[in-house]
């Protein structure tokens, strides 16, 4: 089975996330970038695959700029086969049309059998990027999924509703999301850090992509205005004299929080 999974690198939400107020976007020079923790536990679902599978075949494909470079490798190291970069600063700043379209048509150039997406990233969050791709390739797209059992022609999992739980399977080739219920994503060891020199990762250019670079630079989503979060406001201190309920009801009513 040959599984795809997107890998995102995103600013380390441990760290200082500054918005560029010119561009709208993150500025990415301005903290630690990281592997996306949604991105990491997507590989680990094809990683348990493939451990129990040994046919089966793991690529990472990521669209970021060439700095992104270790992010990329550190998914080889997890234990992925070989990485695909796409690297074009043409692409700096792309919405999400345009990013699905970029990773859609890199993954089309070859046979697949599924692809693995976190369902939201930590810093874009638009949390549609799976299904806009599954659309591009005319296969099938189960989002937001919390269980994932994999057959050679089938994919099938659970997702979470508001009222209750769905099961839902599709034939492969497929695009799945999942979410944070699914396990944790292994440590990279010293065995797969250096194994990873040696994997194969290919850089990806537009112009290769067959995507007229001019079309790029007419942006279809087009940010309108932008401004920071403002800093959060005191909170609210109830000294309890006896009706500190009373002030609590009271407060939360006033903020329908109740
Ligand atoms: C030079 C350059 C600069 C960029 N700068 C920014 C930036 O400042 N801010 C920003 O948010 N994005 C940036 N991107 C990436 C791209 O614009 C976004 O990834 C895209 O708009 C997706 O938005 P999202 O994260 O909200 O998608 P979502 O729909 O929330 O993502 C869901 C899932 O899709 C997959 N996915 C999402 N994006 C990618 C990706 N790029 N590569 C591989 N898998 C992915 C992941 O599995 C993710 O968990 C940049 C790309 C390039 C090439």
């Amino acid at each position: 089975m040959r599984i795809v999974v997107l890998v995102k690198e995103v600013p380390d939400t441990y760290g200082d996330r500054e918005l560029d107020l010119e561009t709208g976007l993150v500025d990415r020079g301005a903290g630690d970038m990281v592997l996306d923790e949604i991105s990491e536990r997507a590989l680990e679902v094809a990683l348990a695959h493939a451990d129990a599978h040994p046919g089966a075949e793991v690529t990472t494909l990521t669209m970021a700029s060439q700095k992104a470079v270790t992010s990329v490798r550190k998914a080889l190291a997890m234990g992925a086969a070989s990485a695909v970069h796409v690297a074009d600063e043409r692409l700096r700043g792309a919405d999400l049309g345009l990013t699905a379209e970029v990773l859609a048509a890199t993954i089309a150039r070859g046979p697949f059998d599924l692809v693995i997406a976190g369902n939201q990233s930590t810093d874009g969050a638009g949390g549609v990027l799976p299904t806009m791709i599954a659309e591009r390739l005319g296969v099938a797209s189960l989002t937001s999924l919390v269980s994932v059992e994999l057959t050679e022609t089938s994919v099938r999992g659970a997702r979470r509703t508001d009222t209750g739980t769905a099961t839902v399977s599709a034939a492969l080739p497929a695009v799945i999301s999942i979410t944070e219920a699914l396990p944790d994503a292994r440590f990279p060891n010293f065995k797969g850090i250096m194994a990873a020199k040696k994997k194969p990762l290919e850089e990806v250019s537009l112009d290769s992509l067959g995507i007229d670079a001019e079309r790029v630079d007419t942006p279809r989503a087009i940010m309108v205005a932008v401004a920071e979060r403002p800093p959060r406001a005191g909170g609210v201190k109830i000294t309890d004299e006896g009706d500190a309920g009373a002030q609590l009801a009271t407060f939360l009513m006033k903020n329908q929080l109740a």
